[in-house]
């Protein structure tokens, strides 16, 4: 041990070895009474001291606490045991009024969604059989008639999320030539997802027309040649540009492509079916607008505004979606049963735009009332019990879409501001975190706030029986 300091030699001594911790009696006995094996917990013991000792080594501070003597490192290792035993993806709470939380799964799906979902998990399903015909029958027809149907597109088909549409269509449609488009749509979301980088991946070769603020007709008309096999927009869903600013409109884009004969692909991103705009939130155009206005392929998120599960959506000419269907890649891309059931189940509220916002819980988040959360809000302040420790203040806000989708647009709401006299704001926003479930909101002006628009009815109970457990243990 030659090049440790004497205190990094004493620390090392101090730790317990593998066979000692696997099998103390307090972990022989326990592990048998809960059916783990004796190599798992051994591994796992290995695993702790492991830890614990780089942590020495690199003199990252002294030791824990928790390591102080063998008991607390025999609690340690059935922790640790039990976590692998539990499922690590679990119902959060979201306080943060970020209705779409990419971090926190963005959509929350209908009831019907759900329970479509647990019917064709739960049995054999007819996902490739034509039930009528007898014979075999294609995954992507299960949902294409309600696409079709609500964006008005001839054809449509879908994939695994808006990232693997965009690919699809930019391999099939232009692999090896010419995609024109404008410098101001070279858009990054979430920092994993850029048009350009798909694109290089893609095989299809980008061609930035414009500028950053400015593109105009002529500025598409001189880049066509014969090396161009696309034009296409991306909806900048996650910024705007304000200012001095000009885009091509898609009708007048529609027009100088065609009259190349060159198809105009639009990346909606969001994938509005039901009109926000008209209740003056944002200006997402809906996807059958764009379609009408002449856009030969779209594609959008499933858990965006749409409100359903992860996917892409691709609709347009039917030429165009089969050779995306023959594509090799439309086997690589393709999504599985419970996604179909759950994004079938989610489409069938389209049909109905005023079911579509009863069901859909994005929707329902992003129409509700401010009043409303303001009513609730003012309720359950009335059940918390009274606490001399904790404060609560019933506050104006404002909620978030969020997801890279409606940029700019903040909804009126209520939320909670809570604070103790006996805690610091940043432990009380810590134990609100590892509670479990999950409470997740945020620290402002040191006050933990929740925005009611994001957390359900039925979480109220919930938050009630954490904050009296935080509070007053
Ligand atoms: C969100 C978004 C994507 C990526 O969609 P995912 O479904 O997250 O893969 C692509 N393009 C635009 C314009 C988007 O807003």
């Amino acid at each position: 041990m030659s090049g440790f300091t004497n205190q990094q030699q004493n620390r090392m001594r101090s730790l317990p070895s593998v066979h000692k911790l696997a099998y103390h009696p307090a972990i022989v006995n326990w592990r048998e009474e809960y059916s783990y094996t004796a190599e798992e917990v051994t591994a796992l013991a290995q695993q702790l001291i492991e830890q614990e000792r780089k942590r020495l080594l690199s003199g990252e501070g002294e030791p824990q606490e928790c390591h102080q003597n063998i008991d607390d490192w025999v609690m340690q290792l059935k922790e640790a045991v039990e976590k692998l035993h539990t499922p690590s993806i679990v119902p959060v709470i979201n306080g943060t009024g970020i209705i779409l939380h990419t971090n926190l799964g963005r959509a929350v799906l209908s009831e019907r969604a759900v329970e479509q979902m647990v019917q064709v998990a739960r049995s054999y399903s007819n996902l490739e059989y034509n039930v009528a015909a007898g014979s075999r029958g294609s995954r992507h027809e299960l949902v294409e008639h309600l696409v079709t149907r609500i964006t008005g597109a001839e054809a449509a088909m879908v994939v695994n999320n808006n990232a693997a549409a965009v690919f699809l269509i930019l391999r099939e449609l232009a692999k090896g030539r010419e995609v024109l488009i404008s410098r101001g749509q070279l858009v990054e979301i979430g920092g994993s997802f850029r048009i350009s980088e798909i694109m290089e991946e893609s095989g299809a070769i980008l061609r930035e027309v414009g500028t950053t603020n400015k593109t105009h007709p002529y500025d598409y008309e001189r880049a066509i040649s014969s090396e161009t096999a696309l034009v296409m927009r991306v909806h900048t869903s996650n910024f705007t540009i304000t200012g001095f600013t000009e885009e091509v409109r898609l009708p007048e884009l529609v027009q100088i492509a065609h009259s190349r004969e060159l198809p105009v692909y639009e990346d909606l991103g969001s994938g509005v079916l039901y009109d926000l705009a008209g209740h003056g939130i944002g200006q997402e155009p809906v996807a059958s607008a764009v379609i009408k206005a002449g856009a030969d392929v779209i594609s959008f998120s499933g858990d965006k505004l749409l409100g359903g599960p992860q996917a892409g959506i691709i609709a347009g000419k039917s030429e165009l979606i089969n050779r995306l269907k023959k594509n090799q890649l439309a086997r690589i891309l393709r999504v599985d049963k419970v996604t179909l059931a759950a994004l079938e189940a989610t489409l069938l509220a389209y049909l109905k735009p005023e079911l579509a916002i009863k069901e859909i819980p994005t929707l329902r988040a992003i129409l509700t009332p401010a009043d409303e959360i303001k009513a609730r809000v003012y309720a359950f302040a009335g059940r918390l019990k009274e606490q001399t420790h904790i404060e609560v203040r019933i506050c104006k806000g404002e909620s978030e879409v969020g997801g890279g989708t409606l940029p700019g647009v903040r909804l009126p709401t209520w939320t909670a501001a809570i604070r103790c006299a006996s805690m610091s704001t940043a432990s009380l926003e810590k134990a609100f975190r590892r509670y479990q479930p999950a409470i997740i909101g945020r620290v402002q002006d040191d006050w933990f706030i929740l925005d009611f628009r994001t957390i359900h009815h039925s979480q109220e109970g919930t938050i009630l029986l954490a904050i009296n457990q935080i509070v007053d243990p």
